[in-house]
């Protein structure tokens, strides 16, 4: 069986993360400086320079969307998936049913008016999932979930209840015939959870380590889901000096050396097949996986 990377994006900008949520408002965001599209395209250009075809797939926040409509169509132009970040950046887990209910249909209906096509998935703001919001986000009407990180030692990530009989770290798992969730890749080792599907962990590591986690992965479950942010490439971003040194730690970690990081990556595991998770689901629905994906 071919093994699978899945690449995801969270499309948001420097001035919208977790980290430095205390130091930049809500409120103040338009009057930051937008680096997003540039810093997209860039990732769009370097997917399209590594040899062989390969399709990822962007979880796009709304807020960017209104403001960058050609950004979002560009993507989809390029035959990468379109798929949601929310519209806010609120943590899921911080929001009433309603509000995170209204925040959900509002960005995947303007990313559809965008694209003119349907959005099937769905990633929460630091992977802030729960069980009660993975059933707002099925009502919605979304295909997939991919906001659950089983590494426990971050603090903000949720946790969500899988079926009894899955295996840990199943690369995804049907919660109904017709709703999953697709995990981000951690590495067991000596029965912990050891973070390894990306972002800062992923700017942290050595590239030989990250790869050969990365191998192994892939050896045990055929498939491995990767994620990124745009702002990780870009180390001409406005600094926010005024933050705690923690978390300009997490955000800025060899934020200088990302981008080529990221290009070894792509080369060291060009044998692989690169699908958007809309494309891993048909082929997870086509196929019967069972004895393959363990
Ligand atoms: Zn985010």
């Amino acid at each position: 069986m071919k093994k699978t990377i899945l690449l995801t994006f969270d499309v948001e900008d420097w001035f919208q993360v977790e980290n430095f949520k205390n130091n930049i408002p809500y409120s103040t965001w338009d009057a930051r400086e937008l680096r997003v599209e540039k810093n997209t395209i860039e990732l769009l250009d370097l997917l399209e320079s590594t040899s062989g075809s390969i399709k990822a797939t962007f979880f796009v926040l709304g807020w960017i969307a209104e403001r960058c409509p050609d950004l979002v169509r560009e993507i989809h132009k390029r035959g990468h998936e379109v798929a949601s970040h929310g519209f806010a950046h609120h943590l899921c887990y911080k929001q009433t049913s309603e509000e995170l209910g209204h925040d959900l249909v509002k960005s995947k209906k303007l990313l559809e008016d965008i694209i003119g096509a349907e959005v099937a998935g769905y990633r929460a703001p630091s992977f802030s999932i729960n069980d009660s919001a993975i059933k707002i986000i099925r009502n919605v009407g979304f295909l997939y979930d991919s906001s659950y990180n089983s590494y426990e030692g971050h603090g903000r990530y949720g946790s969500l209840t899988l079926s009894d009989t899955a295996k840990p770290d199943h690369p995804i798992y049907a919660l109904s015939p017709d709703f999953f969730e697709i995990p981000v890749s951690n590495l067991r080792f000596g029965g912990k959870i050891i973070p390894w599907g990306g972002g800062g962990y992923f700017r942290l590591l050595p590239t030989m380590l990250h790869q050969a986690g990365v191998r192994q992965v892939l050896k045990e479950k055929n498939c491995y889901t990767f994620y990124m942010h745009p702002w990780e490439i870009d180390p001409g971003q406005p600094k926010v000096r005024e933050a705690a040194s923690f978390f300009k730690f997490r955000h800025y970690v060899n934020i200088r050396k990302a981008k080529d990081k990221f290009g070894n990556f792509l080369a060291a595991n060009a044998e692989h097949s690169f699908l958007s998770c809309r494309e891993f689901i048909r082929d997870y629905q086509s196929h019967d996986y069972a004895d393959e994906i363990v």
